[in-house]
């Protein structure tokens, strides 16, 4: 059975440690490890979440967009376990959007990301897998990618005017979206 585990907030170390590559897809450990991630994130309305989140410095994270009441306007997709992720190739334009983090509770911030993505990454069968990812989930993927190099989207903010808390974020910001 899968369990939803206890996400650790903006302070812990570990949120700004290097996570460290995964050796085996198929250990055990692992396979649990994914199973607990989607629970976790599908438990608290995230649409990713990545392991050094839940205190294991792993590079591996869950993209599992759909619209939910903290992203009404999310595209629905199955949770999609990536590990060893890398950015192979990027366009240029670069679009601001919306970000809010489980370990950054009550804030949501403007931020500058790549619009469109190509990706590598072994998926949990262990076969490796390439994508190309626009707009929304290219945006969750370069977050997620992001806490595997302990950032958080808040140090990608151009200007502290940039962040809003979630309230506002939804009485204001939501509604014109
Ligand atoms: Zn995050």
């Amino acid at each position: 059975m899968s369990e939803s585990l206890p996400i650790i907030t903006l302070g812990d170390s570990t949120l700004r440690q290097q996570a460290v590559e995964v050796q085996n897809v198929h250990d055990a450990r692992i396979q649990k490890l994914i199973d607990d991630l989607i629970t976790t994130a599908t438990n608290a309305n995230g649409v990713g979440i990545a392991a050094p989140q839940v205190a294991e410095s792993v590079q591996l994270f869950i993209v599992a967009s759909r619209p939910n009441p903290r992203y009404p306007h999310a595209p629905e997709m199955q949770p999609t376990a990536m590990i060893n992720p890398k950015i192979v190739a990027h366009s240029t334009e670069i679009v601001k959007g919306w970000e809010g983090c489980l370990s950054v509770p009550g804030l949501r911030g403007l931020v500058p990301r790549y619009q469109t993505i190509q990706v590598e990454y072994t998926d949990r069968d262990g076969k490796l897998q390439t994508l190309e990812l626009t707009d929304f989930v290219a945006r969750i993927f370069q977050h997620e990618y992001d806490h595997l190099n302990g950032i958080v989207f808040l140090d990608r903010v151009e200007s502290n005017l940039d962040i809003v808390t979630e309230a506002e974020y939804q009485k204001n910001v939501v509604p014109n979206t």
